[in-house]
C-alpha cells in the first residue's frame, strides 16, 4: 500500500509541475500564432481621416473572441486584437464579446462534423481553466461571461456590461463625460453550449448574454451549419430556442448559419436580427458570405451586417477590401445596415487590431463615403439598433 501510495506521488508530482508550466508558457505562444495582425500597432493614419475618428462619439464593433484567450483583458498586451486599455486607446464605445465553447480541428469553411476533435477542449485543459469547464460546454460559456464580469468589476468603473437599455444609456451619459468609459456586450457563437436543454438558455441570459448565433462550425442541436454536413434549417429544438429567445427580445445572429436556418430565422423569428461578423457573396464569393437576397431580406427585418475584417470574409486585399464589402452592401440595402464585424481574436489574421480603426476610416473616405455613412458605419447604425431593441 505504502509502495503504491509513493509511486502515485512520484508520477502525481512531476505531471502537475509539467501542467502547471505548460499553462504558464503554452497559451501566449498558441495565441500569437492564432491572432494574428498585418500591421503592427501604433498606426498612423491621414490627419484628416485621424480627426474625423476621433471625433465618432460612438464606435462600435458586434464582433470579438478575446474571451476564449487566457489574457487578463484589463491589461494591455501586445499580442491578440483587444483588451480594455486598446479599446479606450482607440476609441471604441462598444465591443461585443461572443463566445465560442467548441470548435472542430481542421475547422473549415465547407464541411466540418461535430464528432472532429475538439481544438476548445484542447484549449480549455491547456490554458488551465477550472476542471468544470473541460467537458461540459454550459459551464464554458458561463465561465467566459463570468470572465467579463470579473475584468469588468476590476476596472476601477470603468467598463460597463451592457445587458439593458438603461446599461446602455448609462454607458453614453458617461461617455458624454469622460471618453475612457467603454461597454461590452455578450453574445454566443453556436446553440451547442445549450446541450440540448431550454433551461440553459436561461442560464446563459442570467450571465448577461444577449445575442445568440445558432449554429458555429458544425450542425448541432439547433440545426445545420454553413460549414456543416447536414445544410438542415432550425430543428424542433431550435424553433423551441429561437421563440424564447424572442420573448426575451434577445439578438439572433445568423453568421455561420446554413442558409435553411436564415430562411428559417427571417421567416419565424419575431426579435432583432444581425450577422455579426461576416462578408457578402457579391464581393467575395464563400460558403461563409451573405447571398444578395438574405442581406436584402436582413434588411428588410430592420437587422445588421457587422463586415469582417479576415481574408475569409472579405478576399486577400486587406482594409480596401472591407470597405468594398462595406459599399456593395450600402448600395445594395442602405447605409442604416451597415456595422463593423472585425472578429478580432477569432483565430484570423486580420489587418490591425483595435487601436487601428482610423486606418479603416482612411480607407473610406478613400472610397468616397461621406462623413454620415462613416458615422453610421463606425457605430451609429450599432447604437440605434441597441436603443431600440434592448430591453
Ligand atoms: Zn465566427
Amino acid at each position: 500500500m505504502k509502495i503504491l501510495k509513493k509511486m502515485f506521488y512520484f508520477f502525481l508530482i512531476p505531471i502537475l509541475v509539467i501542467y502547471f508550466l505548460f499553462i504558464l508558457i503554452a497559451p501566449p505562444l498558441v495565441e500569437k500564432s492564432k491572432n494574428k495582425v498585418h500591421l503592427a500597432p501604433p498606426y498612423q493614419a491621414s490627419d484628416r481621416a485621424t480627426a474625423l475618428f476621433n471625433n465618432l462619439d460612438f464606435v462600435a464593433d458586434l464582433h470579438c473572441d478575446a474571451l476564449l484567450w487566457n489574457r487578463n483583458l484589463t491589461k494591455r498586451k501586445d499580442y491578440g486584437h483587444v483588451d480594455f486599455p486598446r479599446l479606450q486607446t482607440g476609441n471604441v464605445a462598444l465591443q461585443n464579446f461572443t463566445i465560442v465553447t467548441k470548435s472542430p480541428k481542421g475547422q473549415n469553411f465547407n464541411r466540418n462534423s461535430g464528432d472532429s476533435f475538439d481544438m476548445i477542449t484542447a484549449l480549455s485543459i491547456g490554458q488551465g481553466q477550472p476542471l468544470s469547464t473541460w467537458f461540459n460546454l454550459v459551464n464554458r460559456a458561463l465561465y467566459q461571461c463570468n470572465k467579463l464580469h470579473h475584468f469588468a468589476d476590476k476596472y476601477h468603473d470603468k467598463f460597463i456590461v451592457v445587458k439593458s437599455k438603461s446599461d446602455l444609456l448609462k454607458l453614453l451619459e458617461r461617455r458624454e463625460l469622460d471618453k475612457s468609459v467603454i461597454g461590452g456586450m455578450l453574445g454566443v457563437e453556436g446553440g451547442h453550449c445549450l446541450e440540448g436543454d431550454i433551461k440553459n438558455l436561461d442560464k446563459i441570459y442570467k450571465a448577461g448574454v444577449r445575442m445568440l448565433g445558432p449554429t458555429h462550425f458544425f450542425d448541432n442541436e439547433m440545426g445545420g451549419s454553413a460549414h456543416g454536413i447536414s445544410g438542415a434549417g432550425l430543428s424542433e429544438f431550435g424553433m423551441q430556442v429561437i421563440s424564447k429567445m424572442g420573448d426575451k427580445k434577445m439578438i439572433i445572429d445568423v453568421a455561420h448559419s446554413s442558409e435553411k436556418i436564415i430562411d428559417d430565422i427571417l421567416r419565424f423569428y419575431n426579435g432583432p436580427i444581425v450577422s455579426s461578423h461576416t462578408g457578402v457573396k457579391g464581393t467575395y464569393n464563400s460558403s461563409r458570405n451573405l447571398s444578395d437576397n438574405h442581406l436584402i431580406k436582413i434588411a428588410e427585418k430592420g437587422g445588421l451586417i457587422g463586415i469582417a475584417f479576415f481574408p475569409g470574409a472579405i478576399g486577400d486585399g486587406g482594409i480596401p477590401d472591407i470597405v468594398k464589402a462595406m459599399i456593395y452592401t450600402k448600395n445594395l440595402i442602405g447605409v442604416e445596415h451597415v456595422a463593423l464585424g472585425s472578429d478580432f481574436d477569432g483565430s484570423v489574421t486580420v489587418p490591425f487590431d483595435a487601436t487601428g480603426y482610423p486606418l479603416l476610416v482612411d480607407e473610406m473616405l478613400k472610397q468616397q463615403l461621406i462623413i454620415d455613412e462613416i458615422t453610421a458605419i463606425m457605430g451609429g447604425n450599432v447604437k440605434r439598433f441597441l436603443l431600440e431593441n434592448l430591453l
